[in-house]
């Protein structure tokens, strides 16, 4: 079964739940992101045994994108047929970033040529948030994305503020 930021039945009614309603109060999920898991849950009456492990993070809103961060999301872009219906029910192209089992892994393969130096963790004053310095090197016009999209996708995996420093 498809695993979406709300639950199953709520994605398939499209009525929330009050844990549901909840999550989407205190900022926890989006609003995009209730959407985007109505149309998975759709997809899934079509596309049951291709997206039986697949599980949708976050959903973001990236320029005229819908980026996706899953988890085997790959499927999605092995299959034509699958991909353009979301899509087209999303009315937006879609970029899938694939979560891994740690985020170390999820940054390397979405910076991927360029390696990572090093992650630090900043605490900014005055609350001690934290944010992340990440360190590159490499050639960045061999890059997936742009920069500040690079950016906007960190922050959505590490779910805090994201500095990116590329050295040639
Ligand atoms: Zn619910």
């Amino acid at each position: 079964m498809v695993t979406t930021p709300i639950c199953n039945f709520c994605a398939k009614t499209g009525v929330l739940c009050k844990k549901c309603k909840q999550k989407l109060r205190k900022g926890k999920i989006t609003n995009l992101e209730v959407e985007v898991s109505k149309v998975f849950a759709r997809a899934e009456q079509r596309y049951l045994k291709q997206l039986q492990n697949v599980t949708l993070d976050r959903a973001h809103q990236m320029n005229e994108s819908i980026l996706l961060l899953t988890r085997n999301g790959n499927v999605i872009i092995q299959n034509t047929e699958l991909r353009q219906f979301i899509e087209s029910e999303i009315r937006a192209p879609i970029e899938i970033i694939e979560r891994k089992t740690d985020t170390r892994t999820t940054f390397a393969d979405l910076f991927h040529p360029l390696d990572i130096v090093e992650i630090d963790q900043i605490y900014v004053p005055p609350d001690g948030d934290i944010e992340l310095k990440i360190t590159l090197r490499g050639d960045p016009n061999s890059l997936r994305f742009s920069i500040d999209q690079l950016k906007q996708i960190a922050e959505l995996i590490a779910n805090n503020p994201v500095r990116l420093e590329i050295h040639n």
